[in-house]
């Protein structure tokens, strides 16, 4: 299996760090409003990672934490006249219901920041008594970015062009910090603001060391994977590596992943913009599988540009994988005979090397526009083969193998089959109605029927055992 590894630039082979395991880490959403749909590309692209190391047999560890403690919430909170706590309680509760819609797994924990906050402190005072980090007056803690050589191995930035950057800040500054790169562990409270005590002040921690922390406590010192958009490389995954290595004193993380952005007419979609759409917007006026199937049509690492086309789009290829389903469902319920033939067992060969074609997609890191070109390969497989004729055996066996994949991107395509029964009945009606026009010579009336149903993709075919009929 290869990861594009985002500190070397480069496809690498995945070795875990226990055979057998993988402990992933994926930074979650700051909750004080309804998560936007680019908030849902990591955790849908992270979810698929994470399903398909499970296919490959991986016991996954998968960590995803929730921000709970930021100016943004703060903001909101005041606004409503309420406690952050109630803001960021509700905004959770509320993802967790979209993450549910979107058939994302339950992460093996998900960590709240204010829940932590003794753990960070703890960090802290390693990085002080290590001599990475400073106190100045106000009791603000910083970490001090000259004193880690590293600083930059991610973001693929050097010290002396960062400091350049930031030299304006440097002249204006008014804090106390020895270089503008410096960043927050700790900050002291402003009025009105959640706090909690420490050896430094009453006050908050920085964003940053909190993912330092929880990914250390659920996860141990060193990870394999940490994962989030790109947005996050820097500063933010910098400033972890940062802490976690000078405070650890060991190697925080194997593999580096970065989704690329979800935009909106060629701009980053972001609350901050106003040029976002939520999530819980989009799936009340499509299935959440959607949504899902349009995140994975797109290699992670390319930008997608979401519009109502293209939602379109995915919603009439995801149709397509659901009426496979039905179609076989349908023959299943009414298979006649047990036993394979020997046309469905090279069929069988040939639906085994669409799972060759899928598992070589993903194996390319998580490549799952391929992977779903594969699964369509499989679906024609099906479509082309499956009939009243079909052996039991055959029929469960090319199921086995769609659920199997199809489940790896996480879309339940068989959720209409209740659905699907009244459909098939509906099919085989029309199909009765048209036998009954041509007994009466009423044949305008037999090719109006099949053209119908031919709109809706089902072709009819006269056999000597009767009329059979599948999909396009
Ligand atoms: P935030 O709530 O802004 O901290 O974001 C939570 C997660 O969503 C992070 O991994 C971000 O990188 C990611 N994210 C935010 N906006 C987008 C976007 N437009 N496209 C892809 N990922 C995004
Ligand atoms: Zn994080």
């Amino acid at each position: 299996m290869k990861i594009f590894n985002t500190e070397s630039m480069q496809l690498e082979e995945f070795k875990p760090i226990t055979p057998g395991k993988v402990s992933m880490y994926v930074c979650g959403p700051t909750v004080y409003n309804l998560i936007h749909i680019g908030n849902a590309r990591p955790m849908i692209v992270f979810d698929t990672v994470r399903r398909y190391f499970e296919y490959k047999g991986y016991q996954v560890n998968y960590v995803s934490n929730f921000t709970d403690v930021d100016d943004k919430i703060i903001k909101e909170a005041q606004e409503e006249g309420v406690s952050s706590e109630e803001i960021s309680e509700r905004y959770i509760k509320e993802c967790r219901k979209d993450m549910e819609d979107l058939n994302i797994e339950p992460a093996t924990v998900n960590p709240q920041a204010t829940h932590e906050i003794q753990g960070m402190i703890d960090m802290i005072r390693t990085l002080i008594d290590k001599g990475y980090a400073y106190v100045v007056d106000d009791g603000t803690v910083y970490f001090e970015v000259d004193k880690d050589p590293n600083y930059g191995v991610l973001s693929h930035r050097n010290l002396d062009d960062l400091q350049s950057g930031f030299r304006q800040i440097q002249v204006t500054g008014q804090d106390q910090k020895r270089s503008p790169l410096d960043f927050v562990l700790w900050k002291p409270k402003k009025e009105g603001e959640p706090y909690w005590e420490s050896p430094w002040c009453e006050g908050r921690p920085g964003w940053h060391i909190e993912c330092s922390v929880m990914s250390r406590r659920y996860l141990g010192e060193t990870i394999d994977i940490h994962a989030g958009g790109e947005d996050l490389v820097f500063p933010h995954h910098e400033n972890e590596i940062a802490q976690s290595e000078c405070a650890n004193g060991k190697e925080f993380v194997h593999y580096w992943m970065h989704n690329a952005f979800l935009n909106i007419d060629n701009h980053k979609m972001s609350k901050s913009l106003g040029n976002f759409l939520t999530v819980r917007d989009v799936n009340s006026h499509y299935d959440p599988q959607v949504l899902r199937y349009l995140m994975l049509s797109a290699h992670y690492r390319s930008p997608l540009n979401f519009s109502a086309d293209l939602m379109e789009a995915a919603k009439a290829s995801y149709g397509r994988m659901v009426n496979a389903m039905t179609n076989l469902d349908f023959h299943i319920a009414n298979a006649k005979t047990e036993g394979l033939t020997e046309a469905e067992q090279k069929t069988l060969e040939d639906a085994a090397a669409c799972r060759k074609e899928f598992e070589a997609a993903m194996d390319d890191d998580f490549n799952t526009a391929d992977a779903i070109s594969a699964v369509f390969d499989l679906v024609k497989v099906i479509n082309t083969n499956v009939n009243e004729d079909s052996s039991l055996v055959f029929m469960n066996t090319l199921k086995k193998e769609f659920m199997e994949l199809t489940d790896v991107l996480g879309l339940i395509v068989e959720r209409q089959s209740a659905a699907s029964e009244d459909e098939a009945a509906r099919i085989e009606e029309k199909i009765r109605e048209r036998q009954e026009a041509r007994k009466n010579k009423n044949f305008a009336k037999a090719d109006q029927i099949r053209d119908e149903l031919k709109a809706e993709g089902i072709v009819l075919e006269d056999t000597r055992e009767g009329v059979k009929w599948h999909r396009e």
